[in-house]
């Protein structure tokens, strides 16, 4: 593949960038995903909130790969909080991917003015045990969500996706997953295509390179050791944004990305966030 893996703290390979389908709906998913597995992409981000797990499944199908070689995660939403509720929404994502594993299962966000996450996660450890996900893990949780978390139950969870651009570096929380073997992966990772990628800094080392903003920025997202899903449903930029393995960011160009933090949120605050 053209993509390294990242292994995760269980010994699961899992692509170090992905395909993410936030926003793209159910047809045209499959297209996208369908076009992303043709150009090499083995990992895809979906969620059950995204109302596409049945397009991406579809495209997974129609793909004739082998299902071991493709990577899927999808998300349980806010409203399947609690045990039950959340055995419940994984069996009805599976049936809508067509599936009958999931290589990583995040809950999606904490919301924790409710106090539920424990008892969601403790019925991902089920599914665990069970070999219905390959994987647990959470989004958009917060170091402080994480200890509650793993002071309460007893498989780490793998991965933390977060919001995670040159906008936004989350240094913090980068540091926290590493000491504690959690895999930091970003979303919106192209801080969802918007002013990042003029930033006259970023088309400067791309035009260095002779790349574009976009790869720029994936390929600082792989130099911090990220896990990254890119979404487009443009042919060309998905072809595009694959190809960042066959180049590198010089130390000059990893300190003028670093030098555009804002500690600047596009997406919800976790700590508030209560959306059903
Ligand atoms: P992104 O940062 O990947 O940006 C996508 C947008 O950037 C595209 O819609 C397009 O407008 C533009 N773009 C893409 N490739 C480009 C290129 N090569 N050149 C120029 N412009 C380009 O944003 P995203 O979709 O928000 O995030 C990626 C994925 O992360 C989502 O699809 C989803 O899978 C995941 N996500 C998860 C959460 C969460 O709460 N866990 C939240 C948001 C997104």
């Amino acid at each position: 593949s053209k993509v390294p893996p990242i292994i995760l703290n269980n010994g699961v390979e899992m692509p170090q960038l992905g395909f993410g389908v936030w926003q793209v709906p159910d047809d045209e998913a499959e297209r996208a995903v369908a076009t992303a597995l043709e150009a090499g992409y083995r990992s895809i981000d979906t969620a059950a909130i995204y109302g596409n797990e049945e397009g991406t499944g579809k495209a997974i199908a129609a793909s004739g790969l082998p299902r071991e070689e493709v990577f899927v995660t999808t998300k349980l939403w806010n409203s399947d909080h609690g045990y039950d509720s959340a055995l419940r929404a994984f069996d009805a994502s599976l049936e809508k991917l067509g599936l009958d594993y999931v290589d990583l299962y995040l809950i999606h966000w904490p919301l924790p003015s409710r106090g539920e996450y424990t008892d969601t996660y403790k019925a991902f450890e089920k599914l665990y045990a069970d070999g219905r996900a390959r994987a647990i893990g959470v989004s958009n949780f917060l170091p402080e969500h994480l200890r509650q978390l793993t002071a309460q139950t007893s498989v780490v969870p793998a991965v933390n996706q977060i919001e995670l651009h040159p906008h936004l570096q989350q240094r913090e929380a980068r540091e926290f997953h590493a000491e504690r073997g959690i895999a930091t992966e970003a979303w919106s990772p192209l801080g969802q295509g918007k002013g990042l990628l003029e930033v006259p800094a970023v088309v400067a080392i791309a035009r260095k390179h002779g790349r574009t903003p976009a790869q720029v920025v994936l390929r600082w997202h792989v130099q911090l050791g990220s896990i990254v899903i890119p979404k487009s449903v443009t042919p060309s930029r998905i072809k595009e944004n694959i190809e960042v393995f066959d180049f590198s960011l010089d130390d000059e160009d990893l300190a003028a990305i670093s030098a555009l933090n804002e500690d600047r949120r596009l997406g919800p605050d976790p700590a508030t966030f209560d959306m059903s």
